[in-house]
C-alpha cells in the first residue's frame, strides 16, 4: 500500500480557500472515470468557494 496517500489515491493540499484533493504523486491516480467524477465534484466547490471568497474582503 503507498505510504503517500494510504492507498487512496489522492492527497490532500490546503489552501488559503480550502482543501484541495489531487492524485497522489506516489502511485498511479484512480481510474479516470471516477477521477472526472471527482474532479467535477471539485471544481463545482471550487467554485462555490471562489464566489464567497470573491465577497470577502481580505487584506494581504
Ligand atoms: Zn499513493
Amino acid at each position: 500500500m503507498c505510504d503517500v496517500c494510504n492507498g487512496r489515491h489522492v492527497v490532500y493540499g490546503y489552501t488559503r480557500i480550502g482543501t484541495m484533493i489531487q492524485p497522489c504523486p506516489n502511485c498511479n491516480p484512480k481510474p479516470k472515470e471516477q477521477y472526472e467524477q471527482e474532479y467535477q465534484e471539485r471544481m463545482k466547490r471550487f467554485e462555490l468557494a471562489k464566489e464567497r471568497f470573491s465577497k470577502e474582503v481580505i487584506p494581504c
